[in-house]
């Protein structure tokens, strides 16, 4: 029997050195240490031995049993700090390697420009009107002066929801409708900047979405005095101040008189180049006097009240600003072009 004991030993500790993995070592566990073991077995026959033999016997089995059970607890402490070691390595995970910089954020060109425009006429003491992108047809032409069949509706075709009269904004002016039926009969001294929508074929010239920033200032003995005065407040404070503007007459159905502002050209200061074509004069916005049945149609009588009202294409102006010659780079999302503000 003891012969046995020191076998079952030389043999169980053979096989636990052969166990490579989680589940031979389980097995051995099972085939050695369980309770239908071998080693069970003989302990639960001690009491069938002559009594002489069974102390030796007993001592020798219980000292197999731990001797296993040492064996298999060293086994698998190594199996585990094995595996622990192959997948640090396996993972690849080198602390040596520097961290990767996160790219920090950056404001879009036509944004910080809307800022810019924003904070000018905020010095100026007007305030921000949130309008709407999708407007109603009679918003956005009739109560603009521009009934079906206008002319002047040509040029702006737009983009047309299915409900019947509903469409996206070709211009901000549809704001100052909305702006003067809130506030009327209190003056109005307000700008509206937001993205325009326009059914054209896209160039370098020309998008079917950009921002536009409209304002509108309405109350008692505005003159077109006040609209040039302000007009050129605002193009010194954005531009510069000693800069050189021009009023051009113009025509807008809603706008009476109407004209358009150019400012001295920013890249050669006026002596003629090829972003002003030579002119020396760059287009910056539209404007004029809001037309008597614009202010009757925003709650204003044109009688007591009068207002000036004037409109400019932000992309345009940040193309003016920084030379940029096409206006599709806004929208394009390319990195390399928004990387440069
Ligand atoms: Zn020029």
């Amino acid at each position: 029997m003891l012969d046995r004991l020191t076998q079952l030993e030389e043999r169980a500790l053979a096989e636990l050195g052969n166990a490579d993995d989680e589940a031979g070592l389980q097995a051995w566990k099972v085939k050695y240490l369980g309770r239908s073991a071998e080693l069970a077995e003989i302990l639960d026959g001690l009491r069938t031995l002559p009594k002489e033999e069974r102390p030796a016997v007993g001592r020798q089995a219980n000292q197999l049993k731990a001797n296993l059970e040492r064996a298999f607890a060293a086994r698998d402490d190594a199996m585990r700090a094995a595996a622990l070691e192959r997948s640090l390595w396996g993972e690849g995970l080198d602390v040596t390697l520097p961290g990767r910089t996160l790219t920090r954020g950056r404001m879009h060109p036509a944004n910080s420009t809307l800022r810019q425009i924003a904070r000018v006429w905020a010095e100026m003491g007007f305030q921000v009107y949130r309008s709407r992108e999708v407007e109603t047809d009679e918003t956005n032409f009739g109560l603009l002066n521009m009934p079906p069949h206008h002319p002047a509706r040509d040029q702006w075709d737009t983009f047309y929801t299915r409900q019947e009269g509903v469409l996206l904004r070709t211009h901000t002016s549809p704001g100052q409708i909305r702006v003067m039926r809130e506030r009327a009969p209190e003056p109005i001294r307000v700008i509206l900047p937001g993205m325009c929508y326009r059914y054209e074929q896209i160039t370098a010239r020309s998008e079917i979405q950009f921002n536009q920033v409209e304002g509108l200032a309405v109350g008692h003995n505005i003159t077109f005095a006040d609209l040039k005065g302000t007009l050129n407040a605002f193009a010194r404070r954005m531009f510069s101040q000693d800069i050189q503007t021009r009023f051009r007459a113009a025509h807008f159905p809603f706008t009476e008189p109407s004209a358009e502002m150019d400012i001295e050209c920013l890249v050669c200061g006026g002596v003629g180049c090829a972003v002003c074509k030579g002119t020396g004069w760059l287009e910056v916005l539209g404007c004029g006097m809001v037309h008597p049945a614009v202010l009757e149609n925003g709650g204003y009588d044109p009688h007591v009240f009068s207002g000036f009202a004037f409109g400019m294409g932000s992309e345009r102006i940040t193309m003016n600003l920084h030379r940029i010659d096409d206006i599709r780079y806004f929208w394009a999302n390319d990195m390399r072009f928004l990387e440069q503000f």
